[in-house]
């Protein structure tokens, strides 16, 4: 992981490309790209910058976020909130981002039955009563089955222009890598999770020996986590405020499956519809015959090669559309052979119940009927 980030050359002033940060988030990314978990929290979330990115990661479907300081989480949480072309296309996973107001030194059922915790340069903020509480809360009480915890490593800091003491006079401690990993080891004993350390911020060429910039350590849950074990021991009280909640437009939500599943139908059903009347409209000029005459089936043998392709399959006979009078009849049957139907649908009966009262079906419910009278006057 580490080889994809790039290491400048050692001028005196280290800086980093990408920045730092972003090389914080990017191996985040690359986490949930390796454990692909469903629900992700981030504890210190401050501005959401890595809640923002991680609500692109298509596995993932509860993002909650988590700070003491109520103003640097509300400054750009609206970051956060679905975008008109969510609602236009919405998506096939489902999402609801939450942020929380409150401290990792307190327990909230909110936080239980994650996947992974992530904890990016938020240890070093923590007064000492806090950090003291913060294992049991997140790796006790919280328990998922994975824990990211980042923070400065102090080796580095001599490489770093202008640190005094810190790198942030927020911080109430830096650690160097045997504090960090003796604490982090005591921590993964107690609670039965192995760790393993990484970093990210290479040190420049011939100073190797001082380690990441940033030094982190993952954590595994050992043993898989019971549906009981996920849930309070004592009812336990609300200890954060909520301060915001977005829920995405999502295919699992019926409402905007019905429409998705909707358009889409009239969408394949004026595809068909189009290319018949093209081949009928051909078959007339070729002919020059009489149209109350027209006899369908000649056609339709030719239009049957049109439609396999649109539907990548062979069509059968009762697949096959046909027309009387000024009405197009298009088995539900080929519908749904159309790939996209097919899998928003599942089944031939889930369509049929999806658009029923939105589409006009025949009288028997076999097939979408298109009147192309109207079509015509328009045209
Ligand atoms: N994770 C972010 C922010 C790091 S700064 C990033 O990577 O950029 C640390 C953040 O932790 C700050 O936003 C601070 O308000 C928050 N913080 C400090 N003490 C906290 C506590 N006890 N509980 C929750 N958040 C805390």
């Amino acid at each position: 992981m580490d080889k994809n980030f790039q290491e400048e050359q050692f001028t005196g002033i280290t800086t980093f490309t990408p920045p730092l940060y972003k090389q914080r988030y990017q191996f985040i990314k690359d986490l949930v790209g390796k454990y692909k978990p469903k629900k992700v929290a981030d504890l210190g979330c401050a501005d959401c910058t890595l809640l923002w990115m991680l609500k692109f990661c298509s596995c993932i479907e509860v993002l909650a976020g988590l700070d003491v300081c109520a103003s640097v989480l509300k400054e750009k949480m609206h970051r956060l909130s679905p975008l008109p072309g969510d609602y236009l296309q919405p998506a096939e996973r489902s999402l609801t981002v939450t942020l929380h107001h409150g401290s990792v030194a307190h327990k909230d059922s909110c936080m239980l039955g994650f996947d992974l915790v992530t904890c990016i340069e938020l240890i070093e903020h923590l007064e000492q009563s806090e950090l003291k509480k913060f294992p049991e809360v997140v790796f006790g009480f919280m328990a998922p089955s994975v824990v990211v915890i980042s923070t400065p490593n102090s080796e580095f800091n001599s490489l770093l222009s202008g640190v005094m003491l810190f790198r942030h006079p927020d911080h109430k401690f830096e650690w160097n890598r045997a504090q960090f990993q003796s604490w982090a080891l005591e921590t993964a004993r107690c609670y039965d999770y192995s760790v393993e350390f990484t970093g990210v911020g290479h040190p420049p060429r011939g100073m190797e020996n001082v380690g990441f910039c940033t030094q982190i350590g993952v954590f595994v849950r050992k043993y898989p986590q019971t549906s009981e074990s996920a849930q309070p021991r004592e009812p336990t009280e609300a200890a954060y405020k909520t301060v915001f909640k977005a829920v995405y437009p999502s295919l699992k939500d019926e409402k905007y499956l019905r429409n998705a599943v909707v358009g889409e139908v009239i969408f394949a059903a004026q595809i068909i519809k189009r290319s018949l009347t093209d081949r009928l409209m051909l078959e007339h000029e070729e002919y020059n015959d009489d149209p109350a005459e027209r006899k369908f089936q000649p056609s339709i043998n030719c239009f049957s090669e049109d439609l396999g392709r649109l539907v990548g399959k062979h069509v059968e006979e009762s697949m096959k559309p046909f027309v009387n009078g000024n009405v197009v009849y298009i088995p539900l049957t080929t519908i749904f052979s159309f790939p996209k139907v097919n899998r928003l649908c599942g089944t031939l009966d889930k369509l049929r119940e999806l658009i029923a009262g939105k589409v006009t079906l025949s009288s028997d419910g076999s097939a979408v009927m298109f009147n192309t009278e109207h079509e015509n006057e328009e045209n």
